[in-house]
């Protein structure tokens, strides 16, 4: 694949994971920019921003991944004194008291479902649970079709007055790794904004939102190409925007040419196999979020119609053959 310029029709373009560093524009004063990045939700996250006064710059920064990290405390299935933890143990058994925050972000996860027919689905986590990247464990089909009648999020129910959720099918499970991320970026930037902060990007994992310019000129970034780790085939300026990417390329394991991945299709609780990457550019980073694994299930053609019906949202997906398809509102390189 080959490096191009994208032109937008509006002011936005693409994600990236920690490409930002090698591309950036250079900015008027570049110095004065802090940067810092720490392992946080079993990721790399970033927080980048301008600051006049340095000490109040890395306080914001702090601030940043302190919320990160409770978020992590809250909603990790890696850690089993968690919020989700708990609701994974009882919830099948009787419903689940949980916070107004993992609350409302399992009504938000919902939406979701709801709004792509069930591509994106948080239960997915029924079977997901089976497979093992690290180790190059999944599955076979009997453990799947025996798990697979967990996934479905309209048997898992949420009581608004109560604040409790509750699975009706045995086995059932949910895993906020789809949105969670996305999720504390959005309150990574309420956070920088509410201290002052106008310039600023923050990143974990595959999800970034950034606020401002680079004084005059727009953030540039890029897309990896899913062969090549730490090379772009797409470029975007970009400004006050959110975008996310998801790819194969990111937890999975080859096992006779055949690869399985972290984004697990709700119907058949295989890895997802009609795209290589997804990119969602839109106004706040757990809608990118969640919209990549949707499109990602769907596959291009599906999935960037489906984008092409939401007049806030741009999409760029990579096929297995390497095809790139863009979203309607996005000029593709000549
Ligand atoms: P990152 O977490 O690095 O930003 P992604 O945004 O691509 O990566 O999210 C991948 C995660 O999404 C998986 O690890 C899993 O937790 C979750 N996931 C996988 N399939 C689905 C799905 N169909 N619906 C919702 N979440 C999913
Ligand atoms: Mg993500």
């Amino acid at each position: 694949m080959q490096t191009s310029t994208c032109i937008f029709d509006r002011v936005r373009a693409i994600g990236f994971r920690l490409l930002f560093a090698a591309i950036l524009a250079p900015g008027a004063a570049h110095a004065e920019w802090i940067t810092r990045n720490e392992p946080i939700m079993g990721t790399r996250c970033a927080v980048e921003l301008w600051s006049e006064d340095k000490t109040a710059g890395d306080a914001a920064i702090t601030s940043v991944f302190d919320d990160m990290r409770r978020i992590d405390r809250l909603m990790s299935t890696w850690k089993e004194d968690t919020e989700i933890s708990r609701v994974n143990r009882e919830g099948g058994k009787h419903p689940v008291k949980i916070s107004k925050e993992l609350f409302d972000l399992l009504v938000t996860s919902v939406q979701y479902s709801e709004l792509t027919h069930g591509a994106f689905d948080i239960t997915y986590a029924s079977v997901g649970y089976l497979y093992d990247f690290k180790k190059g464990i999944h599955p076979d089909q009997q453990a799947i079709d025996k798990a697979l009648p967990g996934i479905n999020f309209r048997h898992m129910v949420l009581n608004p007055e109560q604040h409790t959720v509750y699975f009706q099918r045995p086995g059932m499970r949910i895993d906020l790794g789809g949105i969670a991320k996305g999720y504390s970026v959005d309150r990574g930037i309420e956070i920088l904004q509410k201290q002052g902060i106008t310039r600023a990007m923050v990143n974990a994992g595959g999800d970034t939102r950034i606020i401002g310019d680079r004084f005059g000129k727009p953030w540039i970034v890029g897309i990896r190409d899913p062969d090549h780790e730490g090379k772009t085939f797409l470029r975007m300026p970009l400004k006050d925007t959110a975008f996310s990417t998801s790819g194969d390329y990111e937890r999975y394991f080859d096992e006779n040419g055949r690869r399985f991945h972290h984004i697990i299709d709700p119907k058949t609780g295989d890895s997802a196999r009609k795209c290589r990457s997804v990119t969602i550019i839109s106004g706040n980073a757990t809608r990118t979020d969640a919209l990549t694994k949707s499109v990602f299930v769907m596959g291009p053609e599906e999935g960037i119609k489906f984008i092409d019906t939401l007049p806030d949202v741009d999409a760029v997906a990579v096929a297995p053959d390497g095809k790139v398809t863009y979203s309607k509102n996005l000029a593709p390189p000549e």
